[in-house]
């Protein structure tokens, strides 16, 4: 079976997350459900809702048929530092118990392939808000483990301004990276924490790419030509990212999937393939990979959750990609931009 990373998943911030290890009722991805879908490795989401968020949001159809998500009210720094600091715990507490191994260094990426032993884990953080300005909090973090992170989720902080869930709409919207935002963005370079872009609005996005501080990466997210989601990226974010080595983890949420936006789970799994197919045939298939948004939005039902991994997986064969395409995807093309954020 192929070995699979996968770029994105909320699976720990879930009421049910106590049940990761025996294996959960619901939801996408627990380990047994990884181990069955072959999938060895993935990034690990810290998330922290803004106040009164509820667990499921739904979109609000506009009068002129735009369908748009209520926006996010800020989230202060106290509350998301403590809840940021508990969800983290959750994921230390599994790597202490063996059932995980957190990568921390490039050479945990390759000896977790393939050897049978627990999956890997990346710690994500979602959004800076447990990060304050001055990025002292940035050192603490690092040393527990934080090799990725999203300066926004799709809300404003002091770092920059997540893009809203508008469909349709451009990723333009909005200002860019605050000073701080940009300090954030070089600080995480100097420290080998991956700087991802997938909530980031159009006008962070250049601001981040004119830091030039390592391959551009989102971690969860389409193609906007297929999917007009202001979540999507644009033809010239794209080339961007193809231009630095970067790479889009495929996202499977069905609302930035589908050109209509349903977030309707009966959703064909080859619409994965379009937005995976479009990348590669733009940029280079060097630049594509996977990543999910397991337990964080609705993914198609072919798919079900993370053990159907292998049916996408031979979804991509059948749409022509060749056996090391589909390896690049699968593993090598997230080992080669996290090995290069990690060695500086
Ligand atoms: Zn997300």
């Amino acid at each position: 079976m192929l070995s699979v990373f996968d770029g994105h998943n909320d699976a720990l911030t879930r009421d049910d997350h106590a049940q990761i290890v025996e294996g959960r009722s619901g939801g996408h991805l627990d380990l047994p459900r990884m181990r069955a879908g072959g999938v060895r490795g993935g990034i690990f989401s810290v998330f922290s809702k803004s106040p009164g968020m509820p667990e499921e949001r739904k979109p609000v159809p506009r009068d002129d048929g735009v369908k748009e998500f209520p926006s996010a009210p800020p989230l202060d720094h106290a509350p998301a530092a403590a809840d940021a600091a508990a969800v983290a715990g959750r994921l230390l507490a599994l790597e202490r118990a063996g059932h995980v191994r957190l990568a921390r260094r490039e050479a945990d990426l390759d000896a977790g392939k393939e050897d049978g032993g627990p999956p890997l884990a990346v710690l994500h953080l979602e959004g800076a808000e447990a990060i304050d300005p001055a990025l002292e909090a940035l050192e603490f973090w690092y040393e527990a483990g934080l090799r990725s992170l999203g300066p926004v989720w799709s809300r404003s902080n002091w770092f920059g301004h997540g893009v809203p869930f508008i469909s349709p709409s451009s990723p333009n919207v909005g200002p860019g990276l605050t000073d701080a935002g940009r300090a954030l963005v070089r600080r995480c370079a100097e420290l080998g924490i991956l700087v991802d872009v997938s909530h980031l609005n159009e006008a962070g996005f250049w601001d981040l790419a004119g830091l030039e501080p390592g391959p551009i990466v989102a971690t969860h997210s389409g193609a906007h030509a297929v999917c007009a989601s202001s979540r999507n990226l644009t033809d010239a974010q794209l080339d961007a990212i193809g231009e630095t080595g970067g790479l889009v983890g495929i996202v499977f949420a069905c609302a930035f999937l589908r050109p209509d936006f349903a977030d309707d789970a009966d959703t064909p799994l080859e619409l994965i393939v379009q937005h995976a197919r479009y990348v590669a045939d733009r940029i280079g298939v060097e630049h594509v990979a996977l990543g999910s948004d397991y337990d964080g939005a609705t993914i198609p039902t072919p798919l079900g959750d993370v053990a159907g991994t292998p049916r996408l997986l031979d979804a991509l064969a059948e749409d022509g990609f060749g056996p090391d395409e589909l390896a690049a995807i699968a593993w090598n093309n997230w080992r080669r931009v996290l090995g290069a954020w990690w060695s500086g």
